[in-house]
């Protein structure tokens, strides 16, 4: 028993890099106890249909699990659901659970995510204001979305507000959608790309307000209305709060390991403790596409940060970092962005079709450093391969859509 201990790897979080990392595991060889604690009340799911299959009622919210129902009983990994572990206990390397067990690890993984930022607004916890981010929320919005709330107002315009915003039209429903910048998804692509978005939604009928605050919300029983910091009274049924988001990093910085808007990591996600990794939403690890230690929330980081994770743990090598790569669905579009676009780059626009499948690049001077593709996703490949070439590359062979791209890296 004491021997199956000093082997036990110990998973903290049962998302999508958590659910990850027990499969890389295993398909890499590892034969170590492994016992993952999430708690949530269901096994690793995927986050992404929430605020879209799920929301439109095409899907339930766990319908695309990480690993099939069975996996983790068919390979000998435990994993306990509806728990959640209270403290890390480093110097007896064990966790404590919320039902006061103790398990000791040899190698523990921290995989737990981020928690939505809440609406810092008088009147902002009046039923009626919801968040997404679990299965639980999604059931819960999808329930009060389509529970005759005709009008919807969403507070902040990043990629799962518009996600929302999108699905909630989709619906019938009446959408404004409040942020408080000039522009939305101000954090994620420049302005070209950007005020392609904001058009798609405009043309379907949402109402973008810019450069507003919610100061305060109003209701009586629930939610009636929402203040801008203008004064101008927005009317609404329901509220989605989506203002970004604080990393679920106190278990490790409670227990002195060094974190700072996130779990601080290395090259392989190791904490500042060698036997402790962390991946996912919650890790701040040094990327050289983002010219710095940065914590990336999206679907691919948590897939590739497992894969790091668990090729050093069975055979102490490492993987090398891809480029960082996140979509957003949004009605029938699809948007796909690779590195990291900054507004000082300069845009150059590939038109393959017009108003619909287009890529913009963005330059460092003559060498393509990130893209936004729209509609375009099957040339995610060879754009991320022109990036990573790091190479100048004239602007009108960019634009020549006789030219193809697979030839540009
Ligand atoms: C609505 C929505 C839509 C999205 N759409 C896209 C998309 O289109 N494209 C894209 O690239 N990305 C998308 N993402 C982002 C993507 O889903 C996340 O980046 C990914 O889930 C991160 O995985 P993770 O394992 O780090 O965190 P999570 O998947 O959040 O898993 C963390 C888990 O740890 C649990 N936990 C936390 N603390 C503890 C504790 N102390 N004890 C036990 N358990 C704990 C949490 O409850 C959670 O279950 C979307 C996210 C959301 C919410």
């Amino acid at each position: 028993m004491r021997q199956q201990a000093d082997r036990r790897i110990v998973v903290v979080g049962a998302g999508q890099a958590g659910g990850r990392v027990c499969a890389e595991l295993r398909s890499r060889g590892s034969d170590r106890p492994i016992v993952m604690i999430g708690d949530e009340p269901v096994p690793p799911y995927e986050r992404p249909p929430l605020s879209k299959a799920v929301l439109l009622g095409l899907a339930q919210p766990t319908d695309a699990l990480v690993n099939p129902a069975g996996f983790y009983a068919a390979h000998d990994i435990d994993l306990l659901s509806g728990m959640r572990v209270t403290a890390i206990d480093r110097s007896n390397r064990r966790v404590v659970c919320s039902d006061g067990s103790k398990i000791v690890f040899d190698r523990l993984i921290l995989a737990t995510g981020l928690t939505p930022r809440r609406l810092a607004a008088s009147g902002g916890d009046l039923p009626g204001v919801l968040y997404l981010r679990t299965a639980s929320d999604a059931h819960e919005l999808r329930r009060q979305i389509t529970g005759a709330r005709p009008r919807v107002a969403i507070v902040g315009g990043g990629p799962i507000g518009l996600e929302v915003a999108a699905s909630a039209r989709q619906l019938g429903l009446d959408v404004t959608v409040i942020e408080q910048t000039p522009r939305c998804l101000g954090r994620l692509m420049p302005e070209k790309s950007a005020r392609t978005i904001e058009r798609l939604h405009a043309e379907r009928g949402v109402k973008i307000i810019s450069s507003q605050g919610v100061r305060a919300v109003h209701g009586v029983q629930r939610v009636e209305s929402l203040v801008l910091d203008s004064g101008k009274v927005i009317p609404a049924d329901l509220v989605v709060v989506g203002v970004g988001s604080v990393a679920n990093d106190d278990l490790a910085r409670v227990s002195g390991l060094a974190t700072g808007q996130g779990i601080v990591v290395d090259a392989h996600c190791r904490t500042s403790d060698p036997a402790i990794y962390a991946i996912g939403d919650v890790a701040v690890r040094l990327n050289a596409w983002c010219g710095g230690p940065t914590r990336l929330e999206s679907w691919d980081n948590a897939e590739s940060q497992a894969r790091v994770v668990a090729s050093h743990i069975t055979d102490q090598t490492s993987c090398t970092e891809g480029i960082p790569w996140f979509w957003t669905d949004q009605y029938d579009w699809n948007v796909q962005v690779v590195g990291v676009p900054r507004a000082a780059h300069k845009p150059v626009a590939r038109v393959i079709e017009p108003g619909r499948k287009e890529i913009h690049f963005y330059l460092d001077g003559r060498v393509p450093r990130s893209a936004v593709l729209f509609n375009a996703g099957s040339e995610r490949r060879a754009v991320a391969a022109i990036l990573a070439a790091g190479k100048p590359c004239p602007d009108v062979l960019l634009q020549d859509i006789g030219v193809s791209l697979k030839g540009l890296a």
